[in-house]
């Protein structure tokens, strides 16, 4: 699938969940989603369900840093074994959500800055640029993306669900990837079998552009109007 697909996947599979996580405990983690956590839950999972194309050169993530991210990516290409193989495992997965997990232990800021960068990647895999004016959509961006980590961190906003959020948005990449042609080794590398090849719709085709991207983005309209307590907010009781 494209960048822009994968992201809107993040925020969907997050709303999605947030009623059946609210509350609840998962691997000794205590979910209690307010409004900031499932903004920035939504966003972080935009930004991980992009993070396993980093090892594809022209991959939205891969160009959202300059050569930060151009480095990370070539390291993580050559790493996993080229595109399309290790990084869309679910070791990758694991991986990703252990190493997000052990920065919100280690050190809060540190956890911030993550939450930052992958605010920025989201919102520039959800199209908040790129096109035409590359330098305003790139100054936009980054106000954006500093003003919506600031708010989060002025809410007060906790992240001890952070590395259950990327490890999920690593897999919803995986099921949109599945849900094309290509298929993903899952299992790799024990086993480098290709979960889904064949079947599916192609890559950036019609299916994925006229069903696919408004499909998700009419549930993201739908699941804002009823995660968020809108008569609450705007009345402010
Ligand atoms: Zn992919």
């Amino acid at each position: 699938m494209m960048g822009h697909s994968h992201a809107l996947s993040g925020v969907v599979g997050w709303m999605a969940v947030v009623p059946f996580l609210n509350g609840a405990e998962v691997l000794g983690v205590t979910f209690e989603l307010g409004p900031g956590e499932i903004i920035a839950g939504a966003l972080v999972c935009a930004g991980a369900a992009l993070i396993p194309d980093l090892d594809h050169k022209s991959a939205t993530i891969t160009q959202t840093y300059g050569v930060f991210t151009q480095t990370l990516g070539a390291l993580f290409n050559w790493i996993f074994g080229g595109h399309r193989n290790g990084t869309h495992s679910l070791l990758f997965a694991l991986l990703m959500g252990g190493a997000a997990q052990a920065l919100v232990w280690w050190s809060d800021l540190a956890a911030q800055v993550f939450v930052f960068l992958l605010v920025g990647i989201a919102l520039n895999g959800l199209g908040y640029g790129m096109q035409k004016n590359r330098t305003a959509a790139e100054v936009i961006n980054a106000l954006a993306t500093a003003g919506i980590t600031l708010a989060l961190y002025t809410a007060g906003t906790n992240y001890v669900w952070l590395g259950l959020a990327v490890a999920f948005g690593c897999l919803l990449h995986f099921i949109g990837d599945m849900a094309t042609e290509m298929g993903v080794p899952l299992f790799w590398p024990v086993w480098k079998y290709r979960v889904g090849k064949n079947v599916g719709f192609k890559t950036d085709g019609p299916v994925e552009r006229k069903v696919i991207t408004p499909t998700l983005t009419i549930s993201i309209v739908l699941l804002s109007v009823y995660l968020f307590p809108w008569k609450d907010l705007i009345l402010g009781i």
